[in-house]
């Protein structure tokens, strides 16, 4: 199965037409700029580190495509998995795994934390890593999207601003609608392979690094 939907986007990049912006891979790239980030000057579509890129002549400045990172939790009970009814576009309505994207120096385990708080009102500790999944169906960005399985430590459930409701599907049971390649993926894991181990989680993963 491939998502890649060809590559036809060197001439997209050099015509600067009105469709969306896409990245020589192939996917969408909204973020791709017109004018450069750090001086303002028109961005220009040149090669560089073999593939084409915009860049800027006036200051040097070259515009690097990056895959987006999210991090999911896999909350499990007898009833099931702990899945979050999107309040917001895109896919409104749709259920997924609770998650986030990353933000900028944060680490994937504190961002799994913070959102299953955010999106559920539970605070939970991770088990381990269940599995890492590509998505190109997010127009905001193609995105890996890092799942930790989870356990409930403390608080009520609560659906926070960005969920209409939460509820547990069993396997089998999932319901229609699930938003995001990287999350049905994941949850179509999760439904094939019950007894899966997880890479359990190495201490502090703030912790210093260890030295050579
Ligand atoms: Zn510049």
């Amino acid at each position: 199965m491939t998502d890649r939907p060809g590559r036809q986007a060197d001439s997209r990049l050099a015509t600067r037409d009105s469709r969306p912006p896409t990245d020589p891979s192939g996917y969408l790239d909204p973020g791709q700029p017109s004018f450069c980030a750090r001086c303002g000057q028109p961005t220009r579509i040149e090669s560089r580190g073999g593939r084409r890129r915009p860049v800027c002549v006036a200051c040097g400045w070259v515009y690097y495509a990056r895959n987006a990172l999210g991090a999911a939790v896999a909350i499990e009970s007898p009833d099931g998995i702990l899945l979050v009814q999107r309040a917001h576009e895109p896919y409104r309505g749709q259920w997924m795994l609770p998650a986030g994207f990353v933000e900028y120096g944060e680490f994937a385990e504190e961002c799994a934390i913070r959102e299953a708080k955010e999106e559920t009102g539970y605070r939970v500790e991770l088990t381990g890593l269940w599995g890492l999944y590509f998505g190109t169906d997010d127009p905001r960005n193609v995105s890996h999207l890092a799942v930790y399985g989870a356990r409930i430590v403390g608080d009520e459930p609560q659906p926070g601003d960005d969920a209409i409701a939460l509820a547990l599907f069993k396997r089998g049971a999932l319901p229609a609608q699930i938003a995001f390649q990287g999350h049905r993926r994941a949850l179509a894991d999760w439904e094939r392979s019950p007894a899966r181990p997880a890479a359990p989680p190495l201490g502090d993963p703030k912790g210093p690094a260890p030295s050579s």
